[in-house]
């Protein structure tokens, strides 16, 4: 079965017993007819994939796009609330790009971002969804995990970016900011800035670091809370 120039799979009609090969010969129009139905359908199949996955993802990196980003990030935060669950994201931004662009040229610097892109995407789970949310920045939600966890995950991130310097003849390395709902935040928008504040003092303190948001005001962490408790209480239930 072929179409638009690509063969997509084999049809293959058995028969057997007497008269065996007449059946098959009387059935050819049919199949020839089914062939090419079922032809055009997975190649459809395979089109509308091709068109929501260039709709979802970022051509340069394969991670999902802003816009996805921004239609699901509303999404995990609600269904989060619901369920009295967490979210974390982890945002991260490349450090010193425009000078490795400069040192190195434009494809030496879209390298590096689809490296650090694989490096990042490579440390999470299935469930964890990545974007680039612009040029050299990118974030990661992080569905069921805590801030904790969370900035343990982006400090392995972190490592990982680090360690694709030298490949080519660059430092490269990573600033990160860790927020969470909901012990950092409430919203979907607070979550971001307060992930981006954080991002922001990793830059400030030196770069290739991961900076975590504060508690919200009446939330513990987890390491203070007793083991029976919720990982995250309100203080003011105590
Ligand atoms: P900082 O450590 O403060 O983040 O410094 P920076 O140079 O990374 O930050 P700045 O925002 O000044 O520059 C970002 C650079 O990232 C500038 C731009 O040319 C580069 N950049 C953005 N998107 C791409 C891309 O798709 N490919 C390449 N090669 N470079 C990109
Ligand atoms: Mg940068
Ligand atoms: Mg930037």
């Amino acid at each position: 079965m072929a179409a638009r120039g690509e063969n997509l799979g084999l049809l293959q009609i058995f028969a057997e017993g007497a008269d065996a090969e007449a059946r098959l010969a009387a059935i050819l129009p049919l199949s020839s007819a089914l062939g090419d139905a079922m032809s055009l359908a997975l190649s459809n199949i395979a089109l509308r994939e091709k068109l929501r996955s260039q709709a979802l993802r970022d051509p340069l990196t394969g991670l999902y796009n802003r816009r996805y980003m921004e239609d699901s990030l509303e999404r995990y935060v609600r269904l989060a609330e619901r369920e009295s669950r967490k979210v974390s994201v982890v945002m991260i931004d490349l450090d010193h790009f425009k000078r490795l662009n400069d040192e190195h040229g434009h494809a030496t610097g879209d390298a590096v971002l689809r490296e650090a892109a694989a490096a990042i995407v490579g440390g999470l789970r299935e469930t964890d969804v990545a974007c680039r949310y612009g040029g050299e920045e990118m974030i990661v939600f992080l569905p069921d995990c805590d801030l904790e966890d969370a900035a343990n995950k982006a400090e392995q991130i972190r490592a990982r970016i680090e360690s694709l310097s030298g490949t080519h003849g660059a430092k490269v390395s990573a600033s990160l900011g860790v927020a969470s709902v909901p012990s950092t935040s409430g919203t979907s928008a607070e979550l971001i800035r307060a992930a981006d504040t954080a991002l922001y003092r990793a830059k400030h303190n030196g770069r290739n670091q991961v900076a975590v948001a504060p508690l919200r005001q009446g939330w513990r962490s987890q390491s203070e809370a007793t083991k029976d408790a919720p990982a995250l209480l309100p203080i003011a239930a105590e």
